[in-house]
């Protein structure tokens, strides 16, 4: 690997380490749509009428699946910290390739080439 190879590696590690220090909140899960009853025993809804369209977050947390609705205001915001939890993967992903070309880069001390 050249000088300049190297130079390029320790300026992209560089990068994403500091990208990943700025990561704002995140968190785990995902985002649907589901219709719903809404619960009330007076609506259509309740004996085969047509459902509520509702927003459901759902995540896995130490083997539980958890289940919430999410409200309208609450979307957004919810919806942007999955996507900072998806860019934290991918930041590791590019982190772990570049180490990887990095310590290829330096040979093990002790080891004959
Ligand atoms: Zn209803």
């Amino acid at each position: 690997m050249t000088q300049r190879q190297l130079d390029s590696l320790q300026r992209r590690r560089a990068a994403l380490l500091d990208e990943l220090h700025r990561l704002p909140n995140l968190m785990r899960g995902t985002v649907y749509q589901r219709e719903r009853k809404c619960g009330r025993a007076s609506c259509t809804c309740a004996t085969g009428g047509p459902r509520h369209p509702g927003v459901q977050l759902t995540v896995n947390v130490g083997g539980k699946t958890r289940t919430r609705y999410v409200r309208q205001q609450e979307r957004a915001s919810i919806e942007e910290m999955i996507g900072v939890y998806r860019r934290l993967w991918q930041l590791v992903e590019e982190l772990t390739e570049v180490n990887l070309a990095l310590l290829h880069a330096s040979p093990a001390q002790g080891a004959s080439s």
